[in-house]
């Protein structure tokens, strides 16, 4: 990382009393759960989200249900709400550039343009000396074809709009990647050597109007088809990677001069050298832990940093493991068409389990429907309880726990 100096100390931000409202951009789960979190704490939250029944618009105080660049909808949500924050990375820059304008909003649009696009991030964390795995970056056909046999084998990523393992395909030849590139449509694409991974983890960290900084400890991620599976904490990693990641994904924050909640996620290699993959400039999955095992949970800490207020303590009261329930469980087996709802005494029969559901109508499969953290005074007590979750539930496993 390269140095840089401190920067200079901020004023206090006006601090915004519960009672306001707080405006959010996005209607998925993360929102939701931002939104009770914000309610509990005594805010009113209107959200800016186009579905009918999205996860966040049905449980907030005001649902304008618009597009992100309806000019009559960001005009009242500008109104209304003393300060916006979104909950996801996709909402274009020009929506959180106008309500910058009139209102507080964090993160701002140039931490969320970076976090839009593989290549800027990917160009922005090498530049500022963060180490990210080898990678070039494809704008064209000829780029494609000139690509170093050394970056293979390897995957090919989109720069844009990618998510959850989306937009990526696996590569081992060159015509591979002229392949690949041509399925992209065209569009400028990051190809990324294939890396050896000991394990991925994930830091959320929070930073404030005045520049504190907080983390969260570091979660240890599995993923199933590209989606995460299961989210450990504290990871299983020796205590300098645990270390090195956190302090790396608050250099990030000082970098990007966030505020908000932010999580980086990183690749362990086998080598044990810790390489960024992504960062994602909101709450993210693998914090869903900290709803129930934190003192504060990444969706307070938001509402705090948006309402100007102080830094909630992200210590860990118990070990835990967060399950990922995604719609495929509503379908038992592989040929049925019609969903049925899970079994859920399965869960809630084990009184350490804390079942979380979004809401959302329709499961489809590889949908996220829901979450459920386990938490246990010993990390192999957690892992036992999510272990016979996943067994009675019937959701595979990718490798042991
Ligand atoms: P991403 O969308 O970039 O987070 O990639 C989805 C998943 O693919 C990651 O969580 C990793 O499991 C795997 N993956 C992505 N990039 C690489 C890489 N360069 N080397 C090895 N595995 C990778």
């Amino acid at each position: 990382m390269n140095d840089a100096a401190a920067p200079p100390p901020a004023p206090r931000p006006e601090v915004i009393a519960p009672g306001a409202w707080l405006g959010l951009l996005g209607g998925g789960q993360l929102g939701r759960m931002f939104c009770m979190a914000a309610q509990s704490m005594g805010y009113r939250v209107a959200v800016l989200d186009p579905g009918a029944d999205s996860p966040a618009g049905t449980v907030a105080d005001r649902h304008l249900r618009a597009d992100y660049l309806d000019p009559a909808a960001l005009a009242e949500m500008a109104e209304l709400a003393s300060a916006v924050t979104t909950e996801f990375e996709n909402v274009p820059a020009a929506a959180l550039d106008f309500l910058a304008r009139h209102r507080r909003v964090s993160p701002g649009a140039a931490s969320v343009a970076i976090a839009q696009d593989r290549i800027s991030e990917k160009t922005f964390l090498a530049a500022q000396g963060f180490a990210v795995a080898p990678h070039a970056v494809l704008s064209s056909a000829a780029d494609a074809r000139a690509v170093s046999g050394a970056l293979l084998p390897g995957i090919v990523k989109s720069a844009r709009l990618g998510y959850d393992g989306k937009g990526q395909v696996r590569v081992r030849t060159v015509d591979d990647v002229v392949a690949a590139f041509a399925t992209m449509g065209g569009a400028a694409c990051v190809l990324e050597q294939f890396v050896t991974l000991a394990c991925e983890v994930s830091v959320i960290v929070a930073r404030d109007e005045q520049r504190r900084t907080t983390a969260w400890p570091v979660a240890e991620n599995r993923h199933r088809d590209g989606i995460l599976d299961v989210s450990i904490v504290p990871a299983r990693v020796a205590d300098g990677i645990a270390d090195e990641a956190r302090r790396t994904a608050l250099a990030i924050a000082e970098r990007l001069d966030y505020r908000g909640v932010l999580c980086v996620e990183l690749f362990v290699t086998d080598a044990g050298r810790l390489l960024v993959n992504e960062i994602a400039p909101r709450p993210h999955n693998s914090g869903h832990y900290t709803i129930d095992a934190c003192v504060t949970s990444q969706f307070e800490q938001q509402a705090r940093v948006l309402a100007g207020m102080p830094l909630g303590d992200t210590r860990q009261l118990e070990p835990a493991v967060m399950v990922n329930l995604l719609g495929d469980l509503w379908f038992a087996a592989a040929a049925d068409t019609t969903p049925r709802e899970p079994d859920w005494t399965q869960v809630l029969r084990h009184p350490q389990a804390k079942l979380h559901l979004y809401g959302k109508s329709e499961p489809r499969r590889a949908r996220k429907m829901g979450h459920v953290s386990c938490l246990a005074p010993t990390l192999a007590e957690a892992l036992d309880v999510a272990r016979t979750i996943k067994r009675d539930l019937g959701i595979p496993f990718a490798g042991d726990l």
